[in-house]
C-alpha cells in the first residue's frame, strides 16, 4: 500500500514516511493515524536529525526549526531543552529510521541491512 505525500503529492512509502519517523521516534503510535503522510524530503525539520550513511543528509534552513541554531544558549530550543536536546533527536531519528527500513525493507528495494564489505573482500582477494 502506498500513499500521497500531502505536501508534494509524489507517493509515500512507509519507510520514508515522515509521520511514522515521528510516531516511532516519539513512542507515540498514534501519530500515524491523526496525521497525512508526508514524505521524509517535505519534513526537514525531521530529516535533517537523520545521520546514516544511507540517507542523504538534509538542512532544515528555516531558523524556526535549523537544528544548526540549536546549540547557540540563546537559542529558545537550547533554553528549553538544554544542550543534549541535539544528540538525543539524532539518537531518536536515526534510530527511528533504521527502524523503518528494516520494518518496510520488503517494500525498499534502497536499503541495505548488511553494509557491504567491499574493502575487505577486495583485500581477500590480494
Ligand atoms: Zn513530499
Amino acid at each position: 500500500m502506498s500513499l500521497e505525500c500531502y505536501q508534494c503529492k509524489k507517493e509515500v512509502h512507509r519507510w520514508n514516511d515522515a509521520t511514522v519517523l515521528h510516531a516511532i521516534a516519539w513512542n507515540e503510535p498514534l501519530f500515524i493515524l491523526l496525521k497525512h503522510a508526508k514524505c521524509l524530503q517535505c519534513s526537514p525539520s525531521r530529516s535533517q536529525h537523520i545521520i546514516h550513511p544511507q540517507f542523504e543528509p538534509v538542512v532544515d534552513d528555516r531558523p524556526e526549526f535549523d537544528k544548526r541554531l540549536w546549540s547557540d544558549p540563546e537559542s529558545d530550543v537550547y533554553k528549553k531543552h538544554g544542550p543534549e536536546f541535539i544528540e538525543e533527536c539524532t539518537m531518536r531519528y536515526t534510530g527511528a529510521w533504521v527502524v523503518m527500513q528494516e520494518k518496510y525493507k520488503e517494500e525498499n528495494p534502497i536499503f541495505e541491512t548488511q553494509p557491504k564489505k567491499k574493502e575487505n573482500d577486495e583485500r581477500s582477494n590480494n
